[in-house]
């Protein structure tokens, strides 16, 4: 699936698997799945996280580069200007809440794509599959790792 496509998608609020169903049944809620194919938008617990730094980058790189701009051209009073970044950090997140997350869906699917196959499984079949793979490699190494410099410490 091409960037463009997906950034399309989120950017309408649609499903990035198949560009066909709503991420959001209102402002702030989030569909579980696509009404259209079936995809859970939520990958995993915490996973709409990660929209946070869409979010915040945002509004931290409007804010840093509009405040600056119109201070030291004096398009605005001081105070004025306060009042107005003041509000815009308020409100500006809460109106891009939905398309951080959108974009967030976007930007995961482009970095670590699901496939049509994918799509049925619920966070609890996939969770496990997750972190039994992640972990089995950790846990094996680990006393592989452990076990020869202790035994070279006691020697
Ligand atoms: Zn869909």
């Amino acid at each position: 699936m091409g960037f463009s496509t997906l950034v399309w998608r989120s950017l309408r609020l649609r499903c990035p698997m198949c560009g066909q169903g709503r991420l959001f049944a209102g402002w702030f809620r989030m569909r579980a799945e696509c009404e259209s194919c079936g995809t859970r938008f939520e990958r995993e617990a915490g996973f709409f996280l990660g929209s946070i730094y869409f979010n915040y980058g945002l509004t931290a790189l409007v804010v840093a580069i509009g405040y600056p701009v119109l201070l030291f051209t004096r398009t605005l009073g001081e105070t004025k200007l306060l009042v107005l970044t003041l509000a815009f950090t308020l409100l500006f997140p809460m109106w891009f809440f939905r398309y951080a997350r959108a974009l967030w869906l976007g930007f995961d699917q482009f970095m670590d794509p699901r496939h049509r196959t994918d799509i049925h499984f619920t966070p609890d079949t996939e969770t496990p599959s997750h972190a039994t793979a992640d972990d089995a490699p950790a846990t094996a190494e680990r006393p592989a790792a452990v076990g020869p410099s202790a035994s070279e410490e006691r020697s």
